[in-house]
């Protein structure tokens, strides 16, 4: 078996052998039994320890196999996977155990479906919640003040593209004995190791770029054996596991992770610098670009490029317009979801920031004129006409 850590060959070995045969598949089998049987008592008696795969709500093959890829990936340990990224997120949360006077730190600017449940969670145990925009330099120092025992961040955020910088706020966090989970879907583990950087757990909506076909839901929560322990025992008793055939359909996708995402990031950078020069846009968001507020950070603790999300601001633009350019646009779709290998753009005040109030909006910055595109792998000059085209029939009046 391959010992490289290189991501690339990582990426395609990685979670590939079941021990136990001296004959392997070279794509590992799809194995939907959610029970096995055992001839020999010991050996089933081993099996519900965990020792051997028994029931799939114990461990279960595929799963199993993906977990191995994505910590390879992430450069962990372990890796816990989850039914869906949402599923992967509440199980950090529900680790914690916090309690009345616990302070929750989440971003202000992040995902508005996490942002919501986050708050349910935090109401029910009668947590404080600090919604925070973490990438503003200041942001360390008020983690030192507010000395949270749980600090969510989001490695890009959802949808403005803003970079914290993790290895300023893991500092802060460890100083206040804080826990640092970063939901890391945006660069995916070949544009950021959120754990390297100081983080404890690193989360994945795996539905995105490391699936890449928008076949299956899943997500995965990667740090060491110590840290997911509990997150296994917990997903023991509540069933949120991955099912086989989602396993499966995402450790295909893992394959090529490192050679879509060069391609995605190479795009998404000449899709940027093509909506730069368009003057019906108000602003282009893009890591990459040299004016974006996170620029320097992002080139710290981003690599492999600046991944595959661009955002824009139509100059003038409320919902209508935005509609009409979703309806508009030919080869990008109209699809609130990011990671595909096709181009898919979404409104965001509409979609990603949906379940959050208006006034929430308001303060993370997210208009009505935002769009966010996940830039797919179709010729980048294809890309960049369509959606420039789209733009154009917008706002024509
Ligand atoms: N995290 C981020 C940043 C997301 O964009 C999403 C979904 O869009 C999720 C988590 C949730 O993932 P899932 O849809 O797999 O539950």
């Amino acid at each position: 078996m391959s010992t490289s850590t290189k991501p690339q060959t990582v990426a395609v070995h990685a979670g590939s052998r079941l021990t136990g045969s001296k004959s392997q598949p070279v794509v590992p089998h799809i194995q939907m039994s959610a029970v096995s049987f055992f001839e020999n008592s010991d050996e089933l008696d081993e099996a519900l320890d965990g020792k051997d795969y028994v029931y799939s709500r114990i461990a279960a093959p595929n799963a199993a196999l993906l977990e191995e890829a994505v910590a390879a990936l992430e450069g962990t340990e372990a890796c816990v996977a989850y039914s869906s990224g949402m599923a992967a997120l509440r199980a950090v949360f529900d680790a914690q155990r916090l309690r009345p006077g616990d302070t929750l730190v989440m971003p202000a600017d992040g995902y508005g479906v996490t942002r919501l449940l986050f708050k349910n969670l935090a109401e029910r145990a009668g947590a404080r919640i600090e919604a925070l925009v973490l990438s503003e330099p200041s942001a360390p120092e008020r983690l030192r003040a507010l000395r949270p025992r749980l600090v969510l961040a989001e490695s890009i955020t959802n949808p403005l593209l803003r970079v914290p910088d993790l290895e300023a706020l893991s500092r802060a966090c460890r100083e206040v004995g804080a826990l640092l989970a970063v939901d890391a879907t945006f660069p995916s583990p070949h544009g950021q190791r959120p754990c390297a950087l100081g983080a404890d757990y690193s989360i994945q909506s795996t539905t995105k770029w490391l699936n890449g076909h928008s076949d299956a839901l899943g997500g995965t929560v990667s740090g060491s054996r110590e840290k997911l322990a509990p997150l296994r025992s917990a997903r023991l008793l509540n069933g949120d596991v991955l099912g086989p055939f989602e396993a499966w359909l995402t450790l295909r996708g893992v394959r090529t992770l490192p050679v879509r995402m060069k391609v995605h990031a190479e795009n998404a950078a000449h899709v940027a610098r093509r909506l730069s020069d368009c003057k019906l846009l108000s602003r282009v968001h893009y890591p990459g670009l040299p004016d974006h507020p996170d620029h320097a950070v992002a080139r710290r603790v981003l690599h492999g490029g600046f991944g595959g999300m661009v955002a824009f601001d139509i100059q003038g633009a409320g919902r209508p317009e935005c509609f009409r350019f979703l309806e508009a646009v030919k080869l990008a779709r109209a699809a609130p979801s990011l990671g595909d290998v096709g181009t898919l753009v979404m409104h965001a005040a509409s979609a990603s920031a949906r379940r959050m109030t208006p006034e929430e909006r308001q303060a993370a910055g997210i208009g009505e004129s935002l769009i966010r595109v996940s830039v797919g792998l179709e010729d980048p000059d294809d890309i960049a006409d369509d959606l420039i085209a789209a733009v154009s029939e917008a706002v024509k009046r």
